[in-house]
């Protein structure tokens, strides 16, 4: 579209005469210009002292141009941009007997003096003849305003008065129309023609009956064009509105010399004439947001059809004859007026819903159709498109289930209901492995909410939860404190045994969406994840002087994974005892517990087995003094009763009787003996064990503290621990305690959440480390 299209066109038709003054009006070589010399006349004085030469630039020059021609001109790019849905107003501007009416309607008299409305009408219902892809309807209204009175031109009633519906310009969304208008379908052009003498024979009758002068009245003929797509899924409907209009005659009031009557009549038309002007005066400034239009009846029904999305052609009627030369010169004034308004035509496009509707469920049937038959081409007959059943929604979650398994590679596409179904089993597993994580978490632990006050003092006087409020104990209370260590970061001999369990339930993970059961696969059991404080609980507490602490060290930083990162941590050996004073305060405890068992196990031991020692030296005194009566009696001579029975001294019955008793000490703690060392290996295995989780704990905590968000991300690498259908990230980082400092400061709080949730996200975690 050139700059030029975006203004109203406007043409000036000039109606030939044989009084056509040559010296006054001048054409362009071009066409498009008009220019009007005005002799300077020395009778009128006052004349004198005016302008007399004018030039005037329009779109088009119309002189002694046949109708044809000037409907080519004129209307038939706004009548073909019509019939692709956008709006065109043609008005006919002039004095009367200017050729308005000829040039609109033309002479019924002969077929090619017909006018710019039967041309366009002939334009349309030859259009609709070419049409293949739309359905296109036409209709027809004719309207008349005459002394700021609507009147339906077209209206059976219309012949007996001013009709029986008052009719009223009405402003809606869609724009603006005449209420009570008759608007009537036409299938053929000779329909349309027949409405449109209808029309000029209605208002001939008006003339006579009412007295009306037909040239004071403006005519508004108009064509609505509905053009709907024959394409199944194309609903869309264009409509078009061309106004055509045949004004009345913009004589001065001052020419006519009307009286009375007539008076009135003028001073109607130029009142409603001068407001249009004003209203193209308007709508030339672009500075102008009000625009008044409901000043007059003509510029109300013209509000959307002068500019803006509305195709608009000026047409202005002037007569050649010197004596007219003042309206000629008003009609052209009005005619570059009308050039100054800029239009930006847009297409009619609606969406009627109900019929989108019916029109889509036509096209589905269509491309179901056409499915079946690419499928039947292809040998793919089992293909349905229909929802899919009971039983094939079962089969399909079962397919799901055995790929998770790993019973099958791949699951076969079939068809987007079938794929949409998979996403839909996957998105049911994922979530029901949430809510199962999620339950056991709580079946063993007792999650408190961090705000619920009450509860956590509750918990913190059962000793349930340490002052950070993060600490979660077991629900029976019995066993809490420790939590679950699978593996260690440190790489040791001792750790094969969980690493083992972690591939089985990393083997066992990819199958743990099954059941509750084997979702807790991958926890570890409860030997392997606590220390039951009732293990250490062992007979005698005896309580030791030794701190138990010195002989436990966590591993120098140096050697540290994370010695490379930006983060300044804390020196392990400092670390180490804010974590033994912290969330390590449970598993240090045990851990002096156990020490301090075992050292009194072995002090009892080495006192017992002085005393054996003791005992035995006795013995063998006793031995040897027994072998010394022994001897002494044999020199003297033995004694025996007259039962044959040896007769011995009191001292030596004695020593027999203390030996007895020695022995018997002996034995006793010669067992306490055996039973303290098999104690004491015990207690050494235990403080081992507790040494080691206490270490490898420290380990996890410090790397976890201070260093865990680079080996997370390192887990959720492509290629990394996270494997699809496992515990969503977020889900893990909601349950533990992620979103700690760097600097260590509550780094702890969450711990134990933390870690036991990633054990149960990710059972194997820490395996590459260990490999
Ligand atoms: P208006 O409607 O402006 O009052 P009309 O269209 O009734 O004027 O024209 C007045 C007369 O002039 C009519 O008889 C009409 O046939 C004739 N006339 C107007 N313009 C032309 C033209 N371009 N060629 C031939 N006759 C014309
Ligand atoms: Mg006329």
């Amino acid at each position: 579209m050139d700059a030029a299209e975006k203004k109203v066109r406007a043409f000036v038709r000039v109606k030939p005469t044989a009084d056509f003054a040559q010296d006054m009006i001048k054409f362009g070589p071009d066409n498009k210009s008009i220019d009007i010399y005005i002799k300077k006349d020395a009778r009128k004085g006052v004349v004198n002292n005016r302008q007399t030469d004018w030039s005037f630039r329009l779109d088009g020059v119309l002189h002694n141009a046949s109708q044809e021609l000037a409907y080519e001109t004129v209307a038939q790019k706004l009548m073909s941009d019509a019939l692709v849905g956008y709006n065109g107003t043609i008005m006919c501007y002039g004095q009367t007997g200017a050729g308005k009416t000829y040039t609109m309607t033309g002479a019924t008299a002969e077929y090619k003096h017909r006018g710019l409305i039967p041309r366009a009408i002939q334009q349309v219902f030859k259009a609709i003849a070419r049409s293949v892809d739309s359905f296109i309807t036409v209709r027809i209204s004719y309207l008349e305003i005459y002394n700021e009175t609507l009147f339906d031109l077209l209206s059976p009633t219309t012949s007996s008065a001013t009709g029986d519906v008052p009719m009223a310009v009405v402003d809606c969304p869609r724009g603006v129309y005449v209420k009570g208008l008759s608007v009537h379908p036409v299938s053929h052009e000779e329909d349309a023609l027949n409405l449109l003498f209808e029309g000029e024979t209605n208002r001939v009758i008006a003339e006579h009956s009412l007295n009306k002068n037909s040239s004071r009245s403006h005519c508004i003929f108009t064509i609505y064009i509905e053009s709907r797509c024959r394409v199944f899924s194309d609903v869309r409907c264009i409509n078009s509105k061309i106004n055509l209009i045949d004004l009345a005659g913009s004589e001065r009031l001052s020419k006519t010399g009307s009286e009375g009557q007539v008076l009135k009549e003028a001073t109607y038309i130029n009142k409603s004439l001068s407001f249009l002007e004003q209203i193209v005066i308007a709508l030339a400034d672009p500075k102008r947001d009000h625009i008044p239009f409901r000043q007059s009846k003509l510029t109300h029904v013209l509000k959307d059809s002068l500019g803006g999305k509305c195709n608009t052609v000026l047409v202005a009627n002037i007569c050649g004859e010197a004596l007219h030369v003042e309206e000629t010169l008003s009609s052209l004034r009005f005619a570059t007026r009308m050039k100054w308004i800029t239009t930006e035509p847009v297409i009619n496009v609606t969406c009627d819903p109900e019929e989108t509707v019916r029109a889509l469920e036509k096209e589905i049937i269509l491309l179901k159709q056409e499915l079946a038959m690419h499928n039947n081409l292809v040998n793919r007959s089992l293909v349905t498109y229909d929802p899919l059943t009971d039983v094939q929604i079962a089969e399909i979650k079962s397919q799901v289930h055995k790929y998770l398994q790993g019973a099958i590679d791949e699951i076969d596409i079939m068809n987007i209901r079938q794929v949409q179904e998979v996403f839909k089993q996957f998105k049911l597993i994922v979530r029901q492995q949430e809510h199962e994580v999620e339950a056991r978490l709580r079946s063993k632990y007792a999650l408190i909410d961090k705000n619920d006050f009450a509860a956590i003092a509750a918990a913190q006087k059962a000793g349930v939860v340490d002052v950070d409020r993060h600490l979660m104990g077991k629900k029976d209370g019995q066993e809490f404190g420790t939590r679950t260590t699978p593996v260690s970061p440190k790489p040791d001999g001792k750790k094969k045994k969980s690493r083992k369990s972690s591939e089985q339930s990393k083997k066992e993970g990819t199958r743990s969406y099954l059941s509750g059961r084997e979702v807790a696969a991958p926890l570890p059991s409860k030997s392997q994840v606590t220390i039951p404080t009732r293990d250490l609980d062992v007979k005698e507490r005896a309580r030791s002087e030794d701190t138990a602490n010195t002989d436990v060290q966590p591993s120098k930083p140096a050697s540290a994974e994370g010695s490379q990162r930006p983060s300044s941590p804390p020196s392990k050996p400092v670390a180490f005892e804010q974590f033994k004073e912290e969330c390590g305060s449970e598993i240090s405890r045990i851990f002096k517990e156990n020490k301090s068992i075992l050292l009194a196990r072995k002090k009892r031991s080495s006192t017992v087995a002085r005393r054996i020692n003791f005992i035995k030296q006795e013995m063998e005194d006793i031995k040897k003094a027994l072998e010394a009566q022994r001897q002494e009696r044999w020199q003297q001579g033995e004694y025996v009763d007259e039962k044959g029975h040896l007769i011995i001294d009191e001292n030596e019955f004695l020593l027999i009787m203390k030996m007895k008793d020695l022995k018997e000490e002996y034995r006793s703690a010669y067992a306490e003996l055996q039973d303290l060392k098999a104690e004491i290996q015990y207690c050494q295995h235990l403080v081992d064990r507790c040494r080691n989780k206490l270490v490898a704990e420290f380990e996890i905590w410090y790397s976890e503290s201070f260093l865990i968000p680079a080996y997370a991300q390192k887990a959720l690498k492509p290629g990394g621990n996270i494997r699809p259908g496992m515990i969503p990230i977020n889900r893990v980082m909601c349950l533990g305690g992620w979103q700690r400092n760097a600097g260590g400061q509550g780094a702890e709080s969450s711990y134990l959440e933390t870690h036991l949730a990633l054990t149960l996200a990710f059972p194997w975690r820490g395996q590459n480390r260990t490999r």
